[in-house]
């Protein structure tokens, strides 16, 4: 389980983080929404150790991230993709892919090219593996940049606002992705302004605002009348369209 626990999280006097608990289980595809500046990509950074936090505890798998000797399992539990491709330059599409598990888990380089190969057959790029990423669409990108985290074999999948950078139809491309992840079991902690998507393909949304968790409910409550009550949700769905 990847537990959130009284997460505070300032930078300077603002308060971004205040007070979250989250939790994702094995096999759960979970939706974080809310307003721009509302604190998503700030959680995920948080999760991921890249960000310090005053207050409140995450755990990954009980591998606790704020524990220096700790931060790496719980690391290579997660991936995380972000709007970003930063994939590397110099690479083909399947080097970029094989680089972390042969450099950092030390597996045999043919069973991992392999493996990458593979990967990218599942998301529609066999005949691009040895392409360079200026040789690829961004929505072709986003889809290496998933395969990259797959590739780590990592039980929580987190991906911040993947789609943000891309044109319709690439996002479309991505999304097609997405949706068969989520429906062979992967477990997502899906950070979107995508709602008509997170909706389709989410067991849970939590909602942010201001750096405070104001719902966490079943889809389908959130987009009902139980969503609706909560003031700031019925505002922030009411803009939408
Ligand atoms: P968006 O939907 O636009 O991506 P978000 O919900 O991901 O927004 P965050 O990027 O987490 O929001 O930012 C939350 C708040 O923290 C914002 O007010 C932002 O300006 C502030 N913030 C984020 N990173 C930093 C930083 N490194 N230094 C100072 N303030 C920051
Ligand atoms: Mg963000």
């Amino acid at each position: 389980m990847l537990s959130v626990n009284g997460l505070c999280k300032s930078f300077g006097t603002h308060k971004v983080l205040d007070g979250v608990n989250l939790t994702l289980n094995p096999g759960e595809v979970v939706s974080v929404l809310g307003a721009s500046g509302s604190g998503k990509s700030t959680l995920i950074r948080c999760i991921n150790g890249l960000e310090t936090f005053e207050a409140g505890s995450i755990t990954v798998d009980g591998f606790d991230v704020a524990k220096p000797k700790e931060l790496a399992e719980a690391r290579r539990r997660s991936a995380t993709v972000f709007q970003q491709f930063n994939l590397y330059p110099h690479m083909t599409a399947v080097e970029n892919i094989a680089l972390a598990p042969v450099e950092v888990l030390k597996r045999p380089k043919a069973e991992v090219i392999a493996e990458a190969r593979a990967l990218l057959d599942r998301v529609g790029l066999a005949h691009r593996a040895d392409a360079y990423p200026a040789q690829l669409s961004g929505g072709q990108r986003q889809r290496v940049g998933i395969c990259r985290a797959l590739a780590m074999q990592p039980r929580y999948l987190l991906l911040d606002e993947v789609t943000s950078a891309l044109d319709p139809e690439m996002t479309a491309e991505v999304l097609d992705i997405l949706k068969v992840l989520a429906t062979t079991g992967t477990t997502m902690l899906f950070v979107t302004h995508e709602i008509a998507f997170a909706r389709s393909i989410s067991h849970r949304i939590v909602f942010l605002e201001k750096g405070e968790l104001i719902a966490d409910m079943p889809t389908a409550d959130f987009f009902s009348d139980r969503g609706r009550s909560l003031p700031r949700v019925a505002r922030f769905l009411s803009k939408l369209q």
